[in-house]
């Protein structure tokens, strides 16, 4: 171990989130960002793609898939490795290529210092727009070596209480009865199921899964719904059936028909769609009572941590979700689930390869380790 983690070891200075800037200066005043070699340590990040398998034939409007393509990044510093991802699916516009393009011209060699992480996030950001997963996947990493560091995981770092962890939803996909009787049975650990409206046969979809379990159900419409009026009576309807919010229920440029909706709605209306970065959320507030918050959309650990806890002061719900990843990304947006209201965390589970463990699901609840950093291992 480093003289530098020796010292936060035993300092005491590792302990807590409200004192972490206060050991950041002690690093840089107690110790020095120097290997026992007496060389400066620099970060030196990684990255290699990797498809995933999925357990079962995603179908969404026009298409159907069978992998998910992620990259998967490393930054090394002074012995540690931090680890990160950034998942594609192929209607989000990034792609193994795109993400390979934008993380060849990441260069941390000007940072000595990893806990600078308000400027080394900046400086990733500045590289390019867009690219939301690929930054994803450096900030995680970012995250996942700083935890190490200090040796503590980040939702101790955030101050949260890992008791308060969510039940994460569990999707049933859209099929026929029998296969969605099948499918509900199969989720029995899950305490929340999520359903995925929008078509022609919503109310018949619920009908089937409430002719085998009582749970709570989620609903996510992809902005499927056309008509406000339409939405409200189903909205209502919903309601009757232990529905417990709607996700996006018409298309996100359909704001005045929103806002009229969550104002009418006896359920809350969150945004998924329609809120990507933090620069969303004031806007949000106004026509959304909550939000869906995923890495790969807002950039990271970082820029999601900053929009749960605007969203929260605004009065908004707030729920973290996913998509197909490995636990790496998975145990990442884990971190901050006891913040939130609603977690969608299930995107490990439908994959054959995942490389990494960490977050676990235990009888249908989100389950945090002490794992430093983002809490997890390779298998
Ligand atoms: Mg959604």
């Amino acid at each position: 171990m480093s003289n530098r983690r020796n010292f936060l070891k035993y300092s005491g200075l590792a302990a807590g989130s409200l004192i972490l800037p206060v050991s950041v200066s002690g690093i840089e005043t107690n110790a020095t960002n120097k290997k026992k070699s007496g060389k400066p340590a620099s970060m030196k990040l990684r990255f290699r793609p990797y498809d995933l398998q999925l357990n079962h034939v995603f179908t969404i409007a026009n298409s159907s898939r069978t992998t998910t393509p992620v990259m998967l990044t490393e930054i090394e510093y002074d012995g540690l490795i931090g680890y990160g991802e950034a998942s594609m699916p192929p209607y989000l516009g990034e792609s193994q290529k795109t993400a390979a393009e934008f993380l060849s011209k990441v260069d941390l060699s000007s940072f000595s210092d990893p806990f600078e992480l308000e400027d080394i996030i900046a400086y990733i950001d500045s590289l390019a727009i867009g690219n939301h997963a690929a930054k994803a996947s450096v900030d995680i990493a970012l995250h996942d070596l700083v935890g190490k560091i200090v040796q503590q995981p980040w939702h101790k770092l955030w101050g949260l209480n890992r008791t308060k962890t969510p039940n994460t939803s569990f999707t049933i996909g859209i099929d026929t009865p029998e296969v969605v009787k099948v499918k509900v049975r199969e989720a029995d650990i899950y305490k929340i199921l999520k359903v995925k409206l929008g078509r022609e046969n919503d109310k018949e979809m619920i009908k089937t899964i409430r002719s085998v379990t009582d749970k709570p159900i989620c609903v996510d419409v992809n902005q499927g719904w056309k008509d406000k009026q339409m939405a409200l009576d189903m909205i209502q309807w919903l309601a009757t059936q232990g529905v417990v919010f709607v996700e996006q229920p018409m298309s996100k440029l359909a704001v005045d028909d929103i806002a009229w909706l969550t104002e009418n709605s006896p359920l809350p209306i969150i945004g998924d769609e329609a809120v990507q970065t933090i620069s969303d959320v004031a806007a949000a507030s106004k026509i959304y009572s909550g939000i869906n918050i995923k890495l790969m959309k807002c950039g990271g650990m970082r820029n999601a941590w900053k929009m749960a806890n605007l969203a929260k002061a605004l009065g908004m719900k707030v729920m973290i979700g996913c998509m197909t990843e490995t636990s790496c990304a998975i145990s990442a947006a884990a971190q901050l689930s006891p913040m939130t209201d609603w977690a969608d965390l299930d995107g490990n589970l439908l994959i054959g390869n995942d490389i990494y463990e960490g977050t676990k699901v235990v009888n249908g609840k989100i389950t945090l380790s002490d794992l430093p950093g983002i809490g997890i291992r390779l298998k």
